[in-house]
């Protein structure tokens, strides 16, 4: 069993680092915006790290890689089809990440979406998919298309039930009341607020989720279900005919709530 620790930084994003199989002192880093709490962590848990993993280009998930190069020489792997200083491996779909001296060992995924050229991590039942994926929601549409979202979102949604999601910003509370407005009737969903509202007040992440849950309650995951589609339709006013068009509104109204 892998374990994967949490660093705070900026509003509300997660920094993950991934120990290692073979020598848990040894870490992979996932998305580091910020070096410093990276370093405070590093610290407190007498880690090293060994690689860095980042998903796309925005500064909130590789902000914090310049400095990161500065105490450590250790390999940068990130998206092909995105310039990100510092990158030493260009990764595009089904490219393998071996984690030399961790033990570790993901396959690359193509999730366009967010950004252009996006990509997320798979292995040991784990995913860090950055901001394709959040729980009870999904990332903006900054380059890509809704279309291209929904491809990225599907083939997420087809990974094994149990793959644990690390996501890279604690949305959930807030992704949930949105939800509320599709599907206030939804059992899983109402469950999921509950334990939500629990969890918050521990001030512990919500993350990660499963592939499995979010398929149950996730409006993103669930534009072919006919409440959302209702809802949805509700909402703009109009006949939505295929799940491609509900997610798209879906989307546009989540923009604006
Ligand atoms: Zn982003
Ligand atoms: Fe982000």
């Amino acid at each position: 069993m892998v374990e994967v620790l949490h660093v705070d930084a900026f509003e509300d994003n997660y920094i993950w680092l991934i120990r290692g199989l073979d020598d848990t002192s040894k870490v992979a880093i996932v998305d580091p915006g910020d070096e410093i709490p990276v370093y405070a962590t590093l610290k407190k848990h007498a880690l090293t790290p060994l690689a860095i993993l980042c998903t796309h280009h925005h500064g909130d998930h590789t902000g914090g890689i310049d400095n990161i190069l500065k105490h450590y020489s250790i390999p940068v792997f990130g998206p092909a089809q995105e310039h990100i200083p510092g990158i030493s491996h260009r990764l595009k779909q089904g490219d393998p990440v071996d984690l030399h001296g961790l033990g570790l060992r993901f396959e690359v995924l193509d999730v366009p979406g967010h950004t252009r050229g996006h990509i997320a991590y798979y292995g040991h039942g784990m995913l860090f998919c950055g901001d394709t994926l959040f729980s009870a929601g999904c990332g903006r549409l900054f380059e890509g298309t809704a279309e291209q979202m929904l491809i990225s979102l599907n083939k997420l949604s087809a990974l094994p039930d149990d793959t644990q999601v690390y996501c890279t910003h604690e949305y959930t509370a807030d992704n949930l009341r949105f939800a509320l407005q599709l599907e206030p009737s939804n059992p899983d969903l109402l469950a999921y607020i509950k334990k939500i509202e629990k969890l918050r007040q521990t001030g512990l992440p919500t993350l990660p989720t499963t592939i499995g849950a979010e398929k149950t309650f996730n409006p993103f995951l669930r534009s072919a279900e006919p409440e959302v589609k209702e809802a949805a339709q509700a909402h703009c006013g109009h006949a939505l005919r295929t799940p491609e068009e509900v997610f798209t509104e879906v989307r546009k109204w989540k923009d604006r709530f």
